[in-house]
């Protein structure tokens, strides 16, 4: 594994110790040993991150597979993600990278903008950090989104937003759009399915849609977090930072420690319709069968028509609705 100084961490002044800075669990870690997310380690009293440019999955992936609907649609983006998590949701649907141990190839910055730009010509934004949390080699997503930039390339996250405030505010600068999990609106979620808090993603969603393109992503997960009063708690507390901020409510499937069934295509369909009483956007993902058409919330004009993944721009002229004029909140 390609090992680096890690940033944002500080010696506690015993035995070698240090604390690690980047995310809210604050790991104390002690010489020889790792952090929870396991991949920041302790060497001789200073703190490593051990998978620089260590990739784990690649691919060119539609921008809507983020997922991210309201981001230059029908476009492609060349996705990659290491090992590693600072989570340890129950449900996790990647967690063979999450949590495994896969094989992994290292590319440097460098080599990873070369290719992005290669695959320019295809019609691809740039790098998405995804698959798993990016935060978990946060130092080489800095490195490789400084880069890009220089090379007019986008740069997405797709993040569980577990990250503190210094570091966040570091790499937005760099960051076009984000998907950002919010896996709950309850403490007891976060806390016992996720070893997580709520109110740190709470803020990250927060200081990110200030600065950035932001879309928040809710997997509902049968009996757990998709009750009528947690959905509209949660669309509640959305639209009040803004109602265009733009909803994904994904199907559950069973993986890595839960054997809970899917979930009830009857709960997708309610939580949406409560969502869409507070949000003028809100999508149903992880299962066909959902009209997520993007509608002028003025006139219900259909601007962006989807199949799938097969995207195109219907209703739209100029950033305003082609049938009202209203103005259509995406970017492209
Ligand atoms: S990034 Fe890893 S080592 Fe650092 S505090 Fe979070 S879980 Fe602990």
């Amino acid at each position: 594994m390609a090992r680096r100084k890690a940033l944002f961490w500080h010696e506690r002044n015993r035995d070698n110790r240090v604390q690690c800075d980047l995310c809210p669990h604050g790991c104390r870690i002690k010489e020889g040993e790792v952090g929870l997310c396991r991949v920041r380690k302790n060497e001789g009293g200073e703190l490593y991150t051990l998978n620089y440019g260590e990739i784990g999955a690649i691919a060119i992936d539609p921008v809507e597979k983020k997922p991210l609907y309201h981001f230059f649609p029908g476009r492609n983006i060349l996705s990659v993600g290491t090992t590693g998590c600072n989570l340890a949701c129950g449900f996790c649907q990647n967690y063979s990278l999450a949590h495994g141990t896969p094989p992994t190839s290292y590319a440097s910055p460098k080599q990873l903008v070369a290719t992005a730009v290669e695959v320019r010509e295809q019609g691809s934004l740039g790098l998405a950090y995804t698959y798993s949390e990016p935060g978990m080699w946060y130092e080489y997503v800095l490195d490789t989104a400084r880069l890009a930039h220089c090379q007019g390339l986008k740069n997405v996250l797709v993040t569980n937003g577990y990250i503190e405030e210094e570091p966040l505010r570091e790499l937005l600068p760099y960051i076009d759009a984000m998907n950002i999990d919010l896996k709950a609106f309850n403490e007891s979620f976060y806390r016992h399915t996720c070893r997580g808090r709520l109110a740190p993603v709470m803020r990250t969603i927060e200081l990110c849609r200030e600065q950035t393109h932001v879309e928040v992503t809710t997997l509902l997960v049968p009996g757990l977090n998709d009750s009528p009063g947690e959905i509209e708690k949660l669309a509640t507390w959305l639209a009040s930072l803004d109602p265009n901020l733009v909803l994904h409510l994904s199907r559950y499937h069973p993986a890595y420690r839960f054997r809970l069934p899917p979930t009830p295509v009857e709960s997708l369909a309610a939580a949406r319709e409560i969502a869409r009483r507070f949000l003028n956007y809100v999508y149903v993902g992880n299962i066909g069968g959902f009209d997520n058409n993007t509608r002028c919330p003025s006139c219900g004009n259909v601007l962006i028509r989807r199949d799938g993944y097969l995207t195109s721009i219907t209703g739209e002229k100029d950033g305003h609705c082609s049938a009202c004029g209203a103005v259509v909140a995406y970017k492209a």
